[in-house]
């Protein structure tokens, strides 16, 4: 979205905050920046958007966040990451940016609530689930199609539902199906699964969870509700129609980057472009977590670079006391 001056002034009648480090969304990105720039004392906003404590919060289990040997709740971890760093001084704002403008400085960011006057803005939206974009999905979403077992897999008590896809998130969400559904069918359109070695073991090893290889879903039947999917084989084009009661879609996600099309670099693939440093092409503006990194996209990867990009706002912040005004980086000033 690009910036529109006629909403700015729309929306003049908000209260108007400046602020040192502004933080668009609350992941563990967002929160782990949150933690660092409140200990440097520069009481820090998050605007959480509509999922505070973003995907993790929505993850039934997570086993390789370090300094939880057996797993933590993400539920539980995002509240933990939260009060980790409302505890220095970090604000949270349940708020959601609507337009930002990075052309002037302070930056201005515009909310649901406020108008924000930022010096430095860590973007940390993280990124949605990709659709399948077949006949029945947007229809029946909410009856039967979701993309989130831990939200809606007690809906499937004792009911036969398909999982899509073949990296960790569709075993991993599979695998907490087993504990509501009769039977979960995984359809993958190879023969080998992306997912790693232990997820592969734990999901070929329980006995509710069957494979369909080679396999695309090409629709989604029902009338008020999911009945069936429509299936093809992709060497033989075959096609057949299989019931269920669910379909859980796990086929990756896609970076929130729309917000600032136009005013921050973004690659083919629409990932925000990112230094070493967790620089952008605009000097103050930082990146962290999963809307910059189509590469790790872990809980703790994400983390690091929440505490990399506070820690770049506040080297920012001081080469601009200091009156360095094109200082965009410690790459650039160490190397
Ligand atoms: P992913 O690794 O990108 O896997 C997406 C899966 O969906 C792939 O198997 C892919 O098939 C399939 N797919 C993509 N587009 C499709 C389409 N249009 N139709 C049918 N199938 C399609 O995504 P993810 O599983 O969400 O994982 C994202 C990242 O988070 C990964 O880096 C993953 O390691 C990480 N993660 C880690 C954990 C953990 O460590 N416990 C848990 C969850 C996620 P192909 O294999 O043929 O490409």
């Amino acid at each position: 979205m690009d910036f529109n001056l006629s909403e700015i002034s729309q929306k003049a009648e908000k209260q108007e905050k400046h602020v040192k480090v502004l933080i668009i969304g609350s992941g563990p990105a967002g929160l782990t920046a949150a933690l660092y720039a409140a200990r440097a004392e520069l009481k820090p906003v998050v605007l959480t958007g509509i999922e505070l404590g973003g995907q993790v919060s929505l993850t039934d289990k997570v086993e390789n966040y370090p300094g939880f040997p057996e797993g933590v709740g993400g539920q539980e971890l995002g509240e933990l990451f939260q009060k980790q760093a409302e505890r220095f001084g970090a604000v949270i704002e349940f708020d959601t940016a609507t337009s930002v403008d990075l052309r002037s400085r302070p930056f201005t960011i515009v909310a649901e609530n406020t108008v924000y006057k930022a010096d430095t803005l860590i973007i940390s939206t993280g990124a949605t689930p990709v659709h399948l974009v077949v006949p029945g999905e947007s229809e029946l979403t909410g009856r039967g199609v979701s993309y989130c077992a831990t939200c809606d897999g007690w809906f499937f008590k004792d009911k036969d539902v398909i999982v899509v896809g073949g990296g960790d998130t569709a075993l991993e969400e599979g695998l907490f199906l087993t504990r509501y559904a009769k039977s979960i069918t995984v359809i993958h359109r190879r023969a080998t699964l992306r997912a790693g070695a232990v997820l592969q073991k734990r999901a070929f090893s329980e006995p509710k969870i069957k494979f369909v290889w080679n396999t695309l879903l090409t629709g989604i039947l029902g009338k008020d509700k999911v009945e069936a999917v429509r299936v093809r084989h992709i060497d033989t084009g075959q096609e057949q129609e299989i019931p269920t009661a669910g379909v859980f879609v796990f086929i990756g996600h896609n970076p929130n980057t729309q917000l600032f099309q136009g005013q921050v670099e973004i690659d083919e693939r629409g990932y925000l472009k990112t230094g070493v440093a967790m620089t952008t092409n605009v000097p103050g503006v930082f990146v962290a977590g999963e809307v910059g990194d189509p590469i790790y996209r872990q809980v703790v990867t994400s983390a690091g670079m929440g505490a990399a990009a506070a820690m770049q706002a506040v080297k920012y912040l001081e080469a601009q006391e200091e009156g360095i005004h094109d200082y965009s980086g410690a790459v650039k000033d160490e190397a």
